[in-house]
């Protein structure tokens, strides 16, 4: 499947992509369930990952866990309308998945990194971009460590990882600082409510035009 395919197939749903990102500790995983709570008709990108599944976490749900090898062979059957390696593992989104739920005219919630976000903007430049900060370092380091998740190691990585993601948020179309959790998904949940009324209002438009116009005219557009 190429990007040319991809925006084809997108354009004519009239689903909506919004990306999520943010540092591991800045609270997204909340806040994408927040999302997913608020509007029923929301799908979430269950991504592939070779990480190991924390406890508490189930396949099929938080992530599909799969080998090294099954994702290599993905990459060479072209599988992924994206994919990354994030500290030490890789993770993926599954292009056939997407591209149904878009042309179904899905609304569709993606989680990802910002190197995962840059190959979707590539392939969908419509896609709605939301980037998650933490209020300080010192509170992302808080609540990283607080977790007791991750070894000393990780923590360090995570921590060097979103610097560099926080570096790149100038990519994303909105920035969400996350002091309060009540309000950061207040905010979150206007940013949707936002483009969802863009589109059904473009749509309208459209179908207002199409009434409007003479048969010469619609026979224009349509060619
Ligand atoms: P975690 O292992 O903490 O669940 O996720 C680590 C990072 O991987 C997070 O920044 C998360 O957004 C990112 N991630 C999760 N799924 C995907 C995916 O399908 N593609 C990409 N590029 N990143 C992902």
């Amino acid at each position: 499947m190429n990007a040319d395919n991809d925006n084809n197939i997108a354009a004519s749903g009239k689903g909506r992509l919004f990306i999520l990102s943010a540092p591991s500790g800045a609270g997204k995983t909340t806040l994408c369930r927040a999302l997913m709570e608020h509007f029923s008709d929301m799908l979430y990108s269950v991504s592939y990952t070779t990480r190991e599944p924390r406890k508490d976490e189930k396949s099929g749900a938080d992530y599909h866990f799969i080998s090294k090898e099954d994702f290599v062979t993905k990459i060479k059957e072209g599988k992924w309308a994206e994919w990354a390696e994030v500290h030490g593992n890789f993770y993926g989104t599954s292009a056939e998945f997407l591209n149904e739920a878009l042309a179904s005219g899905s609304n569709v919630l993606l989680d990802i990194d910002v190197e995962g976000a840059r190959q979707i903007l590539k392939r969908y430049p419509d896609s709605i971009t939301v980037f998650i900060m933490p209020p300080t370092p010192g509170i992302l380091r808080n609540r990283i460590e607080s977790r007791g998740a991750d070894s000393r190691d990780v923590i360090e990585r995570r921590l060097k990882n979103a610097e560099r993601e926080m570096a790149q948020s100038g990519l994303y179309r909105h920035v969400i600082v996350n002091n309060s959790l009540y309000e950061a998904i207040a905010e979150l949940v206007g940013i949707v409510e936002m483009h969802r009324k863009g589109v059904r209002h473009e749509a309208q438009k459209r179908k207002g035009q199409r009434v409007r116009g003479s048969k010469a005219q619609s026979k224009k557009s349509e060619e």
